[in-house]
């Protein structure tokens, strides 16, 4: 019997999967709330979805994750997290959510191989930065094209730099790109920005950004790593090339919450709104990381929040326990 199997075995309760808590994902946030709930003995389970670690899993190297002075690559620092959490007996399954009921307790999360039970859930699935959808995207990704400013930027020191999107997220990071680039171009697909005024001014004001209007990036090329994008303009259909070390790609993230569409309260944007600390509308169910938060969409802060949402779980269960 494997390790899996058999702690999954001690947690069989008249023939019911019985964990206190799932938590259903497994970048920072998941298994740091593993981590806390495991180690304060509530029986966890991590349910840990396509791609276990999640967006880390795609990244090099982390240099921003406090503990690491030299830096360390993204799949090791999920390893190393999944690990802490499984020290503490965290149960951990490669499986897909594909369903979850949330009428009544406990919880039913249904995964491709089986069905679960549990008094309370913990939302971890992240989001997923949006794609371009073009050529090149793809085989260029972790090499030259990147979804995260914060993250890569100080890879691409003296790098011509192009940036795509115009909301907040691309004219912050096409500013904070000034910091390492030779130059910044932003390509937006209308004339006018979706950002706020200040951030807009911030990068007007700025003499190594230039902006190009009405435009779309067409095709991506290079050898090992990115070398030329191609510019098109929406209007003319006029096409450019442009030689470039970096393409970053800030056209907005999409929260991974289609499973729970019509359960859970959530934005326009689907995005879980928290009813007060890490509580979702529905109660005994919890929400941590960038899957409620849209702003600082960090690991550090995703691993933050997953160790508060833990910490309201305990309190939640243990509450509970005393009132029943
Ligand atoms: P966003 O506001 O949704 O903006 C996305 C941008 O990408 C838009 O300009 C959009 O163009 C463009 N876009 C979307 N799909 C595209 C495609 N397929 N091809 C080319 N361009 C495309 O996303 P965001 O900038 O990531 O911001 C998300 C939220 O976080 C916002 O509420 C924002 O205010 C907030 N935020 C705040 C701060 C801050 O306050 N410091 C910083 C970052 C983010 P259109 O304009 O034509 O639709």
């Amino acid at each position: 019997m494997s390790n899996i199997a058999a702690k999954e075995q001690d947690y069989h309760v008249n023939g019911k999967d019985a964990f206190e808590v799932i938590i259903i994902g497994s970048g920072p946030a998941g298994y740091t709330a593993g981590v806390y709930t495991s180690r304060a003995k509530l029986r966890t389970l991590i349910i840990s979805g396509t791609l276990p670690g999640g967006q880390l899993m795609t990244t090099s190297e982390v240099e921003n994750y406090p503990g690491f002075p030299n830096g360390i690559f993204g799949p090791e620092l999920m390893m190393n997290m999944r690990q802490q959490a499984e020290r503490f007996g965290t149960v951990i399954v490669d499986d897909e959510v594909i369903r979850v009921d949330f009428s009544k307790r406990p919880f039913v999360i249904t995964t491709h191989s089986e069905n679960y039970e549990a008094d309370s859930v913990l939302i971890c699935t992240g989001a997923s930065p949006r794609k371009l959808g073009i050529e090149g995207e793809q085989q260029f990704a972790g090499r030259g094209v990147s979804y995260c400013a914060t993250c890569d930027g100080p890879f691409f020191k003296g790098e011509d730099i192009v940036v795509v999107g115009g909301g907040d997220t691309a004219l912050e990071e096409a500013t904070f790109l000034t910091k390492f680039g030779k130059s910044v171009k932003i390509i937006h697909r209308r004339d006018s920005l979706r950002g706020s005024k200040i951030l807009q001014e911030k990068a007007f004001e700025n003499p190594k950004i230039q902006f190009l209007w009405n435009s779309v990036v067409a095709d991506i090329t290079g050898d090992k790593k990115i070398g030329t994008v191609v510019i098109k303009d929406i209007n003319n259909g006029k096409q450019q090339k442009i030689a470039t070390g970096g393409l970053f790609v800030a056209i907005g993230h999409e929260p991974n919450t289609a499973i729970f569409r019509g359960q859970l309260e959530m934005d326009d944007k689907g995005y879980i709104i928290l009813t007060s600390q890490t509580k979702t509308s529905v109660e005994g169910v919890f929400a941590a990381g960038d899957v409620h938060d849209y702003r600082y969409r960090q690991a550090v802060t995703a691993a933050g929040f997953g160790c508060m949402a833990a910490l309201d779980v305990e309190k939640w269960l243990t509450e509970r326990t005393h009132r029943n």
